[in-house]
């Protein structure tokens, strides 16, 4: 934990530090060692959300882009259930900051309990695994309306395609005989619609992900977070492409996470 209640305030660890757990008030002890990131523990072992991960310097360093009064929230629902979020933002959204697989049982509870939740999942452990290939049109495109892609993988040389308009009686993903086209035709023409939608190929794929109810924002340690979508009417698998940045700035004034990162907000002068 990052915060522990010394006479009634949060308070980061300090040495030799001493309070109480904000969630189950049992006594906590500051860990503040020369190799370890300072924090709080419980005194005595004792697991008081079974949801709590051991939290991890990618941990800190999300948590530090929120405000500190946003950071391990204790959130309460149904039963007088109490679980500390990550990052519960002014507007509401709870942030979930994901490094270690968790099964698909706790992946559901978290999604129901929270509600208006997101995922940051951190990418470190399957990057070399997760291949981001070619660019999408702008779904809303008409170029995007006329085309049915194949799904890509990592060791196919191009993207392939199907236009609806050449093949009127096909319906994608009923099989049949299609007239099919590879992606460097249109090349200039997808990249000048490109919105960020990309296909990907995830080998050895963490499914419990692709099936959220939430949104899910893979972060691979760089400028940019990837979340999963899906692209059209025939839900080809997609990830977009959202700044860290602007994620960041959504979640501070968006109310619902289902809106963050869909719509663009001029800067600000000065
Ligand atoms: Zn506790």
């Amino acid at each position: 934990m990052q915060y522990a209640m010394v006479d009634g305030s949060r308070v980061e660890a300090f040495p030799s530090g001493k309070g109480t757990c904000p969630i189950c008030e049992a006594p906590a002890v500051a860990k503040c060692g020369e190799r370890v990131m300072h924090h709080w523990a419980h005194a005595r072992d004792r697991l008081c959300d079974p949801w709590w991960e051991n939290e991890t310097p990618w941990h800190r360093d999300w948590k530090a882009h929120f405000p500190a009064d946003c950071r391990e929230v204790a959130h309460v629902a149904g039963d007088d259930e109490v679980h500390r979020a990550d990052v519960k933002t002014p507007t509401g959204i709870i942030v979930e900051i994901q490094n270690s697989p968790i099964s698909d049982t706790e992946r559901k509870s978290r999604e129901a309990f929270y509600g208006n939740m997101i995922w940051i999942v951190n990418g470190a452990r399957f990057k070399e695994r997760f291949h981001i290939l070619h660019a999408l049109p702008d779904p809303e495109s008409e170029l995007a309306k006329d085309i049915v892609w194949f799904r890509a993988r990592h060791n196919q040389a191009r993207g392939l395609f199907w236009r609806r308009s050449l093949n009127p009686d096909q319906v994608p993903g009923a099989g049949g005989m299609v007239l099919i086209h590879g992606i460097d035709r249109i090349d200039a023409e997808v990249v000048a619609l490109s919105r960020g939608h990309f296909q990907y190929d995830w080998v050895r794929a963490h499914a419990g992900w692709l099936e959220s109810g939430c949104p899910v924002y893979l972060d691979f340690g760089d400028d940019w977070l990837w979340r999963l979508e899906r692209y059209g009417d025939y839900g080809l698998p997609c990830v977009y492409a959202v700044g860290r940045r602007k994620l960041v700035y959504d979640l501070m004034i968006e109310r619902r996470s289902e809106d963050l990162a869909t719509r663009f907000y001029p800067l600000q002068p000065g």
